[in-house]
């Protein structure tokens, strides 16, 4: 981890120009943070939404971050559904998602080679074939035009190119958020603030509680013209052949999960999701650099070696690094309720649930700092413990995360209420409304103990 610096500047005291006064303000327009704008807003509240970037969809699109995982419990019993369904069929009817239809579900050598490139596979299973799951490929465009799309018809206040600088807080309540700009500091006044940057970059400028965790970060990268049939036909034809250049190809690149590379929704274009980069700060402007000139010499050396040796990939030319370098973990809020590794692993059911993934529970104390009022977080920094953040993480379930906050709010500021003092059972209720599984119905292998459920 990067030493921080120990000489400073003192900068002189300014005014700043406010420039919207909204019922709620979301700070990230990633996964987490367009589910809760566009949640919030559906109930009622006005809501601006601040994105440092030009594009929406944080690692989804500018990550490009081409699989959504995590949406299943065992039997294909799908539990990311609301704002998550909406996003899959949006981009479907656009040719940009492709998944699995539920009779191809199944546990067969068939099914594998049907789908198991899409990255439609069980990867916490072991044994092979791996079952046959939804999870869903898609295309990183077509998640920036839906996310446009659903911002846009329900009226958000959008701002693009405003990096959140400094959270405005009296007394202990959160007032609102200062940006910087190209046009300088900007100021939103805000009832309530959700904090959806991935980095809890509002939340610990307010002062609430953290954790510094960090995991590998990866330059993720595509390919192009690459014969997608020929590759895959060679592997299942020569399979161990084809194994020893996967392990070849996997010590150039220098670490990567089962696979390397995964087909896309575009024809001949491949998403590489690596390398596997470790004790960078995702944080920090030089790891950051450090990280980017490592990773681009390994996809490099990576074409070079699979252009000389994989069937499939004579041709393949490198289409571009993602627009984000991919950072997975940083700051964690020390929240109400920090989930354990433990929770996620034996799938504690928790009274408070209000999102769920895969076989996980998310209670909503764990999306509520500390001492801090009129804040809530969602998505990837939520209040988690580092090792359990790594389990539980995906984009999917962010984007519940984020449909909960941004029930949360509006039901806060309709009651006159503080955040905390939200029944969690109104939330649950709204999200079922709204066809979201909020995991108040443990699923039959969740663990129900009645500490968890006090
Ligand atoms: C390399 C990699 C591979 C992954 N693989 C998968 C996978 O296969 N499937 C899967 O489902 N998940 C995967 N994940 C996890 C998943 O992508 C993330 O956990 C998820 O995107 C988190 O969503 P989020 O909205 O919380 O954060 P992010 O996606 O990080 O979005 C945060 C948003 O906030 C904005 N922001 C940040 N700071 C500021 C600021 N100061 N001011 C204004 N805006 C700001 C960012 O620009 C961004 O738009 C992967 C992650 C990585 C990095």
């Amino acid at each position: 981890m990067t030493e921080r610096n120990t000489d400073h500047v003192t900068m002189k005291s300014e005014q700043v120009p406010v420039v919207a006064d909204t019922d709620v303000v979301v700070v990230g327009a990633g996964p987490a943070g367009v589910s809760a704008a566009v949640s919030a807003a559906r109930n009622g509240c006005s809501v601006t939404l601040l994105e440092r970037y030009h594009h929406l969809g944080g690692m989804a699109s500018g990550g490009m971050v081409l699989v959504l995982d995590d949406m299943v419990n065992e039997g294909n019993e799908v539990v990311t559904t609301g704002v998550v369904n909406e996003f899959v069929d949006r981009m479907a009817a656009q040719d940009g998602a492709v998944f699995p239809p539920p009779e191809d579900c199944l546990t067969s050598m068939e099914m594998w080679q049907k789908w198991s490139r899409w990255g439609c596979i069980d990867f916490h299973k072991t044994g092979h074939p791996q079952p046959i799951i939804h999870a869903v490929a898609f295309d990183p465009d077509a998640w920036k035009r839906v996310s446009l799309d659903l911002v846009k018809e329900a009226s958000v206040n959008l701002r693009l190119h405003s990096w959140f600088s400094d959270a405005l807080v009296e007394d202990g309540r959160v007032t609102g958020v200062v940006c910087q700009t190209k046009l300088g500091r900007q100021a939103i006044r805000a009832k309530m603030v959700i904090d959806a940057s991935g980095d809890l970059d509002v939340a610990s400028a307010a002062g609430a509680e953290f954790i510094q965790g960090q995991y590998i970060v990866t330059t993720v990268f595509r390919l192009c013209d690459v014969d997608t049939d020929a590759a895959e036909a060679f592997e299942y034809a020569n399979p161990e052949e084809y194994k020893k250049l996967d392990r070849q190809a996997r010590r150039i690149i220098g670490g990567a999960w089962g696979m390397w590379w995964l087909k896309t929704p575009l024809p001949g274009i491949v998403w590489c999701n690596c390398p596997h980069m470790p004790g960078y700060d995702g944080l920090s402007p030089e790891d950051m650099v450090a990280a980017e000139y490592e990773g681009r010499e390994r996809m490099m050396n990576l074409l070079a070696f699979a252009r000389d040796n994989i069937p499939g990939f004579e041709n393949a030319k490198m289409l571009g690094a993602a627009e984000q370098m991919g950072v997975r973990q940083t700051r964690l809020l020390k929240g109400e309720y920090v989930v354990t590794k433990d929770d996620v692993k034996s799938r504690r059911h928790f009274a408070d649930s209000v999102c769920r993934g895969r076989d996980y529970y998310t209670p909503y104390r764990a999306l509520l700092p500390k001492g801090v009022d009129n804040l809530i977080v969602a998505g990837r920094h939520y209040s988690v413990e580092s090792e359990a953040q790594k389990m539980s993480r995906e984009i999917p379930p962010c984007m519940s995360q984020g449909e909960a906050a941004g029930v949360a709010v509006a039901l806060a500021l309709n009651a006159g209420s503080a955040l905390r003092d939200v029944d969690a059972r109104a939330i649950q209720k709204q999200m079922r409304a709204q066809g979201a599984d909020p995991g108040d119905v443990p699923s039959a292998n969740a663990l129900v103990e009645e500490k968890a459920e006090a």
